[in-house]
């Protein structure tokens, strides 16, 4: 028997409501959901895909555990009661520091997993939990701790008349400042009412050829673009001055560290045009609403926070926040109501409190703590040194920075417990490897896209849009399979530890539902839980009468347009060379910058093996300018060495006239340890491994650069390639 079900496509973190049929319990076609308000049937070909995913013959359908011959099959109950004694006699005998945990990107689409992995380091006494946040753009919060964050928020893209977006391509990466529901389709109706749109990126991506002006720049430069383009509103006079002096302090600071950043200045070494400089600071700060926001690229380039804080300052210059009486695009639904306040909330410690990592002086910060350190973490020696690693939803060896020092932690540690659905390039090397239950076999909820809003400007719902998913098909026959929040609570239960989740206790004998640990997840929502799931195509639970409340008589905040140490670290870029492909400590040079990049067909390091997301290969190719490639003698498909200051790897060259001349530009988080680099064409490459968790690193987040990195590229050895 065939039936027709709504859900939500977990396959990436932007949420589809989706049409899924299925026939004897199992799931056998996916489709856009026509009648869902938000999505209005928008899917990718990825989301089209989840029975594949579902049903994929690697997928592991029972823990794993590593033996000299390889991993073999282990029952769950047995799986977790060798590490509960495991953990218990790491923690009596190293302290309860040396148990960490890593969130990855696969955990946000279930909402219990990062909770109730952080129920159970509470409840141990560690305080080390990661997640990919921290190596991804740590600088979004940073920056908002300096600035300070607008209580009402952003204006909305879907009333706004310009927008500018910084090394974004929301129509590829679904993240960025588009909303994420269909954003091809919401440009193009922004477009056509008459959106004029401004692109800062190095490769002319989908969104820069829609653009009024593409500023296709020099990668590395976003500082050095966005002080010029502040430069520009404050003498042009384009400034909102009634907003700046009610709502703002450091303005003059500010004025006096961008004077420097000429357009003549920016235009040099950025090698960008002047006039299309101007033209950018012109179309957006001419506009009457909208923001500009930046992706993922500019802020693993080195100086993302300055980068996030720049981008901050020209939004406040131009008074683009929302004000006392308009209507809150979004209000919440799964969270408590937010009634938005026209004024700045009360800034937070940036850094410099809470736990201290044991190296590089970095500590909590407001990104988080920082993932690029676990790997010495887990290497150095002494009290506090981490023993014990839970990889959820994550694959540290393909997505952590400086590959070769994470491929030797991640052999040092004691216990090592992946929660992955394969044998990724970590679970490989996991002592442990707990699949988890798919999507459509577990009940769902939309709320992480309203808590990603705290995050920074480009995130989440606009709108108060809600969905519930219910569990569709049981997991696969004779599987041995739990949800990831199962794995925490019932080694808490072996461990005899109490697990507390959103300030509620919860019942240590009689294991929870789901559904229940969703009603304490929610607890105090906007709207009730139970109310959400009366809509099984979603819903957008407007409220008309939650307006912008007035700035409070007694609020003596503000924008703190003249951030000390970002306007510091501005006038340090100042000092910096300005030709050429110097490395950024300028001792080495280089002849290119590799830049990464998203691809449409893959999510990070998932989706490879999936028939149809596999016609264009499944390597990253390494996409040149067709003139450097003459230059070079090289030819699509040719090998390539391409050589950091710290490693180099080996990259499949692919002709892109879309890429700026003296740019490589390469999917991130591809790629397996060292050892299995002659299978190049069939796993493709890190370019984490081109980085350095010690040089070139934010001093207070400890985010290494991981995008625009300096390279030199040659031509690489065939025949390795082709036997590979
Ligand atoms: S964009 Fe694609 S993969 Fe992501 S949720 Fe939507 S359909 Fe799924």
């Amino acid at each position: 028997m065939s039936e027709v079900r709504t859900a939500i496509c977990r396959f990436c973190h932007a949420f589809c409501g989706v049409n899924v049929t299925v026939e004897n319990d199992r799931v056998v076609k996916v489709l856009g959901d026509i009648d869902n308000p938000m999505y209005h049937g928008y899917t990718c070909i990825k989301g089209r895909q989840l029975p594949e995913q579902h049903y994929h013959a690697e997928r592991l359908l029972a823990p794993q555990l590593k033996t000299a011959g390889g991993h073999r099959p282990i029952a769950y109950d047995k799986a977790l009661d060798d590490i509960a004694e495991k953990l218990q006699a790491i923690v009596r005998r190293y302290g309860p520091r040396s148990v960490a945990v890593y969130t990855g990107t696969f955990s946000f689409p279930y909402p219990l997993a990062k909770p109730m992995a952080q129920a159970l380091l509470n409840a141990i006494g560690s305080p080390m939990l990661f997640s990919s946040g921290s190596i991804d753009q740590p600088g979004k919060p940073m920056a908002m701790a300096f600035h300070g964050r607008w209580h009402a928020g952003p204006q909305p893209f879907a009333e706004s008349d310009t927008w500018m977006l910084v090394g974004a391509n929301p129509v590829v990466s679904k993240w960025g400042g588009i909303p994420q529901y269909n954003p091809g389709k919401r440009l193009h109706d922004a477009l056509k009412r008459g959106m004029q749109l401004v692109v800062i990126d190095p490769r002319r991506t989908e969104c820069a050829r829609k653009a009024a002006v593409h500023v296709q720049c020099k990668p590395g430069e976003d500082p050095t673009i966005l002080a010029g383009i502040a430069h520009l509103i404050i003498r042009e006079g384009w400034v909102d001055t009634a907003f700046v002096d009610a709502e703002t302090a450091g303005f003059a600071a500010l004025k006096e560290a961008v004077a420097p950043f000429t357009p003549e200045y920016v235009a040099a070494r950025a090698e960008v045009p002047v006039q299309t400089l101007v033209e950018a600071a012109r179309t957006f700060a001419t506009g009457t609403r909208g923001m500009v926001t930046a992706g993922t690229g500019p802020n693993m380039a080195p100086r993302g926070t300055l980068t996030e804080y720049l981008v901050l300052a020209i939004n406040t210059l131009c008074g683009r926040w929302l004000r006392a009486g308009e209507k809150m695009p979004n209000p919440f639904v799964l969270l408590p109501t937010r009634h938005g306040r026209a004024q700045p909330e009360p800034k937070p410690q940036a850094y410099g409190y809470g736990t201290e990592l044991r190296v590089r002086n970095l500590t909590d910060n407001a990104g988080g703590l920082s993932a690029a350190a676990l790997a010495d973490e887990i290497l150095l020696g002494g009290e506090g040194q981490v023993k014990a690693l839970f990889s959820v939803g994550g694959n540290p060896l393909a997505a952590w920075p400086d590959q070769l020092k994470t491929w030797e932690a991640l052999k040092h540690l004691e216990l090592s417990v992946s929660l992955d659905i394969k044998l990724s390039a970590t679970a490989k090397m996991s002592h442990y490897v707990l699949p988890p239950k798919l999507g459509l076999e577990v009940p769902g909820i939309t709320m992480p896209n309203e808590g990603v809003w705290f995050y920074g400007l480009s995130t989440g719902y606009p709108e108060p849009y809600a969905m519930y998913q219910p569990a569709l098909v049981p997991p696969p026959a004779g599987s041995d399979l739990l949800e990831e929040w199962q794995v925490f609570y019932r080694l808490a239960q072996r461990m005899g530890l109490p697990l507390t989740l959103n300030g509620q206790a919860l019942d240590m004998t009689n294991e929870p539902t789901t559904d229940e640990l969703f009603e304490v997840l929610t607890a105090g929502s906007r709207i009730p839980l139970g109310e959400v799931k009366q809509h099984p195509h979603g819903h957008i639970f407007d409220d008309p009468s939650i307006c912008v409340l007035p700035r409070e008589a007694d609020c003596e905040e503000r924008l703190d347009l003249g951030n000390a140490i970002m306007l510091g670290e501005l006038r340090e870029v100042r000092q910096e060379p300005t030709t050429g492909h110097a490395g950024y400590r300028g001792e080495q040079t280089f002849t290119h910058r590799l830049v990464s990049r998203r691809l449409n067909d893959v999510y990070n390091s998932s989706g490879r093996d999936i028939p149809k997301l596999m016609k264009n290969g499944r390597y990253n190719p390494a996409y040149m300018h067709p003139d450097d490639l003459a230059a070079m003698g090289l030819h699509a498909g040719d090998v390539v060495e391409i050589a950091s200051a710290r490693a180099a790897i080996l990259g499949v060259v692919e002709e892109a006239d879309d890429v700026k001349p003296g740019v490589i530009s390469m999917a991130h988080s591809f790629g397996d340890a060292p050892t299995e680099d002659h299978k190049l064409f069939s796993i493709g490459s890190n370019t984490g491994r081109l980085t350095s968790v010690d040089e070139d690193y934010d001093p207070r987040t400890g985010m290494p650069m991981m995008s625009a990195i300096p390279v030199n590229v040659r031509r690489g050895d065939q025949t390795l390639a082709l036997g590979s």
